[in-house]
């Protein structure tokens, strides 16, 4: 027998949730197909588990340093593996059930529980039940990427979702990928007590953002302890009774690295191979992300991809904003699309990095005319204050037309102090906005308008 619904939600992640209530309040019947768990990825095994986990560590770095700020602690800091993961639990756990029962609770939803195929381009099939409907939403996400790498299939390895079962202490943990997802967990374990090597292809640490930026990171993990192996182009892994080693050249040198536990953090892959998306139709790139337009419609009238799956972008709030889009264009006759968000982002290590727009790399490369101001944390008072010196802010404004083009805030606060020129960014407002403005003292956007009277050429 088929069910008929005027929507189908498939995947209850960051952005299938609010739409499936939207679509509900406005007295469409909805219904929502999740495979696992509610919430998704950030929920479950991304942004808030391992956010609870980046404070515990934040927690324990402190305390190690609590006689710098004249704090005696007395005894020396120990972690509680099991405690810090009670604790991760129960944070994310809470955000899972209030997801699961917001859907359940939808006036005009029905809740599928089970992995759903397309049939047709209206038709989804989730265990024994047929659903039809004329507007079918994916929010299918993306899960660890695991890189052809020999001897990997035949050893145990960690990924992002196993990791939230760790309540140990690992002896070595070995992590495969210098990127975002590995730099947090590196320095978290490291700050746990483990030991802890980063391994990654590339010469430096998160190479997509400027060469600043890279080597400030790569110089805080290294102060903490934290092992680098770069420029490791071939890498193998093999099992040595208990131990892991990871070999990093294939050729003549052979560097290797032997630890107790691998994780692999070298990207994501979406979850469209398992769909049916033949059957309906949909097209995706080579990589398996469904093409989307600027309002997030699929090349097959009728079906939108949204989330992590389009390949427009690999976080939360890119999700999240993806609903607003969408239903901006469905309920509020607001042709909102995806090429007017500036893109904005954080790498939460300690300090964080708060990102937005362009680095300058890209601004050289675009050409343009462009100035740029840096000062480092060690020169704002507030970080002073606080004993987090390190780290920088840079900002990078446009010559002619006075528009900030890119920012990157890597420091105490950075993921907060980020959002005063994202907002002024949006605004398309001069730099002057910030540059003339008042800041309350003492903070670390005071020095924001001090930053921004400056500016030299970007050479
Ligand atoms: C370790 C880690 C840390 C991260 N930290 C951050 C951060 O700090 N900030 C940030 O912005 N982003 C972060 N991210 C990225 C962020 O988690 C994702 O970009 C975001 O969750 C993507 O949301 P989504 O809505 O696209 O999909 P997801 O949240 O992945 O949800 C997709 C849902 O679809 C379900 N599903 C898949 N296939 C099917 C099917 N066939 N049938 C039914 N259900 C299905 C899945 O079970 C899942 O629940 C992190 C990611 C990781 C891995």
């Amino acid at each position: 027998m088929t069910s008929h619904f005027d929507a189908i939600v498939i995947g209850a992640g960051q952005a299938g949730p609010p739409l499936a209530a939207r679509l509900s309040d406005a007295g469409m019947k909805v219904a929502i197909i999740e495979r696992k768990h509610f919430g998704g990825t950030c929920v479950n095994t991304g942004c808030i588990p391992t956010k609870t986990l980046v404070a515990s560590a934040y927690a324990a770095h402190l305390a190690r340093r609590a006689a710098e700020y004249g704090v005696e602690i007395g005894k020396q800091v120990r972690v509680d593996m099991k405690r810090v993961k009670a604790r991760k639990d129960e944070i994310a756990g809470r955000s899972r059930e209030g997801v699961e029962s917001w859907m359940r609770g939808l006036a005009n939803g029905k809740v599928y529980h089970g992995h759903a195929r397309f049939e047709s381009a209206h038709t989804v099939r989730v265990n024994d039940d047929l659903l039809e409907a004329d507007k079918i939403f994916i929010n299918v996400g993306a899960r660890a990427f695991v890189p052809p790498m020999p001897g990997l299939e035949k050893i145990r390895y960690l990924t992002n979702s196993s990791m939230m079962d760790v309540d140990f202490l690992p002896e070595h943990l070995i992590i495969v990928g210098g990127s975002y997802i590995g730099l947090e967990f590196g320095q978290m374990y490291r700050r746990f007590g483990a030991k802890v090597t980063i391994v990654e292809k590339l010469a430096r640490l998160i190479a997509r953002e400027d060469e600043d930026v890279s080597a400030t990171i790569q110089e805080i993990l290294e102060g903490e302890g934290v092992e680098l192996q770069l420029n490791a182009e071939c890498m193998t892994a093999r099992q040595a009774g208990e131990r892991i080693i990871v070999g990093l050249d294939c050729g003549e040198e052979s560097r290797e690295v032997e630890g107790s536990h691998l994780l692999i953090a070298v990207g994501r892959v979406p979850n469209t191979g398992d769909l049916g998306l033949d059957k309906a139709g949909v097209e995706t790139d080579k990589a398996g992300y469904i093409r989307v337009d600027d309002q997030l419609r699929t090349n097959v009238p009728g079906i939108w991809a949204v989330g992590e799956c389009n390949g427009k972008g690999a976080f939360t709030h890119t999700s999240y904003n993806d609903y607003e889009i969408v239903a901006a264009n469905l309920f509020d006759h607001d042709r909102r699309k995806v090429s007017d968000r500036i893109m904005a982002y954080g790498l939460f290590t300690d300090p964080p990095l708060g990102r937005a727009g362009m680095t300058a790399a890209q601004v050289k490369a675009s050409g343009r005319k462009a100035l740029v101001a840096t000062r480092p944390m060690a020169r704002v008072a507030r970080a002073v204050e606080k004993g987090e010196t390190q780290g920088f802010m840079k900002v990078i404004v446009d010559a002619e037309s006075k528009e900030i083009l890119g920012a990157a805030v890597l420091g105490v606060s950075g993921d907060e102090v980020i959002h005063v020129l994202l907002d002024v960014m949006y605004a398309k407002a001069p730099y002057t906005t910030v540059s003339r403005a008042m800041h309350i003292h003492p903070t670390v956007s005071e020095l924001l308008p001090t930053l921004l009277q400056e500016l030299e050429p970007l050479a």
